[in-house]
């Protein structure tokens, strides 16, 4: 053995561990990103607050209570984090004892569930949903509940774009009371806010839900979300989270974002974005390589393709950059596509024309 062979320093979960592949980690040389679910168009703020010299507050009260006014939830129910991301880390941080707790998730789902919980050293099991409907398994899930501490249910779900059974979250919530709590992760709920869980917070105290400005607010490169959750679970949270989370340009930033005039502009790109999926799937519909088009409440569809491997790199190089789902869990041929700009949904459309048109000739 190498004296100075650092890898053997590390921890044996951490050496095994297969890193989340972010937008940017997967690159790809291209000029449509539509691989991360970001909002296709920037939004624009200055920052007002030129003074960098005394560490921000760590939980900026402005920021919570324009949130607060946003959600129609008191103060002392929110946290504002680091992304969402952050949200899912401290949870596992404060409530689960690695080698003792477990956590679930359902997958196809969004992978940051099982990649945080393997860092921590935390059991996650994993509990398929249900083939075809993608809905929870509810009862393979009241199976498996002995030592679960933390459920993270992803609604509308990333990739698939479902919305989860209302009425099995709450059959969920009522039957894990003071033993688990259940996450709802509603990063995307601002494209279909009818199925938001915010207002069942004040019944369901082992409810949590995570918010983002990374989706529809179109402020992914400034790493800000909210956690919503009953008093207890945010006090204890405000021990595990590091003490200046958010910087002063962040906090700024997002401020202006939950003003009004920004709000009616989120929504109107929202309005936007929906109306774009829905031109696009019919778009999709007529290609003899697309073998399915799952429903979708996001701003993304998952789309079953003849040929998908092919398809997916004909794409790629051609500058055009999507999410390969192939290896998740029944999403074998299942590319996930984010709604661009109308431009941009055209030229999907007219590269995915193309490649059908030579394999017809070809086959
Ligand atoms: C994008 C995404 C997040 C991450 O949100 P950030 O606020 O950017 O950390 C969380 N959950 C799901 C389901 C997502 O798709």
């Amino acid at each position: 053995m190498k004296q100075d062979n650092i890898i053997n320093l590390v921890r044996k979960n951490i050496k095994s561990l297969k890193p989340y592949q972010s937008a940017r980690r997967i690159g790809g040389k291209g000029d449509v990103f539509l691989n991360a679910n970001e909002s296709p168009v920037p939004v624009f703020f200055s920052i007002k607050n030129k003074k960098w010299n005394r560490y921000p507050e760590g939980q900026p009260k402005n920021l919570i209570a324009a949130y607060s006014a946003f959600v129609n939830i008191h103060s002392n129910n929110i946290l504002v984090t680091r992304g969402a991301d952050e949200g899912i880390e401290l949870l596992i941080k404060a409530f689960c004892e690695p080698g003792k707790d477990i956590i679930i998730c359902c997958p196809p789902t969004y992978d940051m569930y099982h990649i945080t919980a393997d860092i921590a050293g935390v059991e996650i099991k994993k509990i398929p949903t249900k083939k075809n409907t993608w809905q929870l398994d509810l009862l393979n899930i009241k199976l498996n509940l002995k030592q679960v501490k933390l459920i993270y249910i992803c609604n509308p779900n990333n990739p698939t774009g479902t919305i989860i059974s209302k009425k099995d979250i709450i059959d969920l919530l009522d039957i894990t009371l003071g033993k688990s709590l259940i996450i709802v992760d509603e990063a995307y709920i601002e494209f279909s806010l009818e199925n938001s869980m915010v207002n069942d917070l004040k019944n369901h105290k082992n409810l949590v839900i995570l918010r983002t400005l990374s989706k529809a607010f179109s402020l992914a490169g400034i790493r800000c979300g909210f956690l919503l959750a009953n008093k207890d679970v945010i006090d204890i949270l405000h021990k595990v989270i590091s003490p200046y989370p958010i910087s002063i340009p962040v906090s700024d930033i997002a401020y202006q974002a939950l003003q009004k005039k920004s709000l009616i502009a989120m929504n109107n790109r929202v309005l936007e974005i929906n109306a774009n999926r829905i031109w696009f799937s019919n778009q999709l519909k007529i290609f003899s390589c697309v073998e399915k088009i799952f429903d979708s409440s996001a701003n993304y569809i998952l789309v079953k393709f003849h040929m998908c491997e092919k398809l997916f790199t004909e794409l790629w190089n051609s500058g055009i950059i999507l999410r390969n789902q192939n290896q998740k869990i029944y999403l074998q041929n299942c590319i996930r596509i984010s709604i661009g700009t109308r431009t941009e949904c055209v030229r999907v459309i007219s590269e995915i024309k193309k490649f059908c048109l030579q394999k017809n000739i070809l086959v």
